[in-house]
């Protein structure tokens, strides 16, 4: 592998910012108090804890006793959907997406499975969009939670979460979104929304690893996942990874300063890269609406090649990218989010996410758009599906577990 690295897999995690790294430290080595603790050496982490919870608030636009730290989005969604099940144990279905995340999806599927629950998974449009009349439609009185995703992971496509939980709230439905890939990239005011609970993810956030957080609307009713301890008022138990809430404090506080500007650049950056490859490839498209999407994620299809082959090529060459959702890399399974969009699957197996960040440059992207087309002409060279021959029918196999 050549030295330099040019990391477009932002979607799947992100580089802690150098700000965020500098803030963080001293909480692992001189300041390890417990913000629990009585005595003043560990009230002095609580109060630097207090301070992350309401720039994640400022960030948020809701106030900082809504937050509740965890210790990732996964923990989040679960959270979110359990809880909002234990409050209305008399409800019985739960309205989401065929496109959310597995920590979404997985859960929905394991409570339609062993717990009896009804679940509704809407579909969406070619393009990746909702029917907001079938979603209405799907609500009933015995509709517990309706959980559906901010910003898609695969494909960028953003919901429109503000109309989706004001049509939730019109029925008297418990509304939560997964806003791991929003936040940070969209514009997100609480206050002014009918959602209830939103989780978000510190290391698609330019934080660390294993820090996230849930908003929960004061006087929802709510149930801990993890009991024990008080800490989060009551409402997460185990001692509070400091040092994690800390640098989730400040890259809150770098995403509140930098969104406007980074968006502006990283959407011209991203939208250099998608037009160059679209051009200089034929039979290549794009997955997801053109508009309606983050501003740092393209989803590119290339006919008759597969994903994982242009991956390899791309990783010789120091490009990190991705294909399909992480979880179903290493399984030749087109992704369920291409699948649900209809895309064809000669199509879909030739899918390749990259997805920018505030630390993609313009040198990065003429790179990828200078070495990747020739490598989908030589792959195309040997695949088994030629260009102008019918195409073949897909094997429809049986979905991904996620
Ligand atoms: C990454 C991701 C998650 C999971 O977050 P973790 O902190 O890795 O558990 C959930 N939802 C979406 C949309 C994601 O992109």
């Amino acid at each position: 592998m050549s030295e330099k690295v040019v990391y477009l897999d932002n979607n799947a995690t992100t580089r802690v910012a150098p700000e965020v790294l500098d803030v963080m430290l001293p909480f692992f080595s001189e300041r390890y108090g417990n913000p629990s603790s009585m005595h003043s050496f560990g009230g002095a982490v609580g109060r630097e804890m207090r301070e992350a919870r309401q720039a994640l608030a400022d960030l948020l636009g809701c106030e900082s006793d809504e937050i509740i730290f965890t210790s990732c989005g996964t923990e989040s969604d679960n959270t979110a959907i359990r809880s909002a099940l234990a409050a209305q144990p008399e409800k019985r279905h739960i309205v989401t997406t065929r496109v959310e995340h597995p920590a979404v999806l997985s859960l929905c599927k394991f409570l339609e499975r062993s717990q009896g629950y009804r679940v509704t998974y809407l579909g969406v449009d070619a393009e990746g969009r909702l029917d907001l009349k079938e979603f209405e439609d799907s609500l009933t009185s015995d509709t517990a939670i309706v959980s559906i995703m901010w910003a898609n992971n695969e494909t960028g496509v953003i919901f429109p979460i503000p109309e989706i939980a004001r049509i939730a709230h019109k029925h008297g439905v418990m509304m939560h979104t997964d806003a791991v890939q929003a936040v940070g990239k969209v514009d997100i005011n609480l206050r002014e929304l009918d959602v209830d609970m939103l989780s978000l993810s510190g290391h698609k956030l330019h934080a660390p690893k294993g820090v996230g957080a849930l908003y929960v609307r004061r006087k929802l009713p709510y149930r801990p996942y993890l009991i024990g301890g008080h800490q989060e008022h009551g409402r997460r138990a185990g001692t509070e990874a400091t040092t994690s809430i800390i640098a989730l404090g400040e890259a809150a506080r770098q995403a509140r300063a930098h969104m406007a500007d980074e968006n502006t650049r990283v959407r011209a950056l991203r939208d250099k890269l998608e037009n160059g490859l679209l051009a200089a490839v034929p039979d290549s498209r794009l997955n997801g609406h053109k508009i309606e999407r983050l501003p740092n994620t393209a989803n590119i299809s290339f006919k008759y090649v597969e994903g994982e082959a242009i991956l390899l090529l791309l990783d010789q060459l120091g490009i990190a990218a991705s294909s399909g959702s992480a979880c179903t890399s290493g399984s030749l399974e087109p992704s369920h989010v291409l699948r649900a969009m209809g895309v064809p699957f000669t199509y879909a197996h030739g899918s390749i996410r990259f997805s920018l960040s505030r630390y993609t440059t313009e040198a990065e992207i003429d790179y990828v758009v200078e070495n990747l087309p020739p490598i989908i002409e030589n792959l195309r060279k040997i695949s088994p599906y030629k260009r102008g021959e019918a195409d073949p029918v897909d094997p429809r196999k049986p979905a991904c577990s996620c």
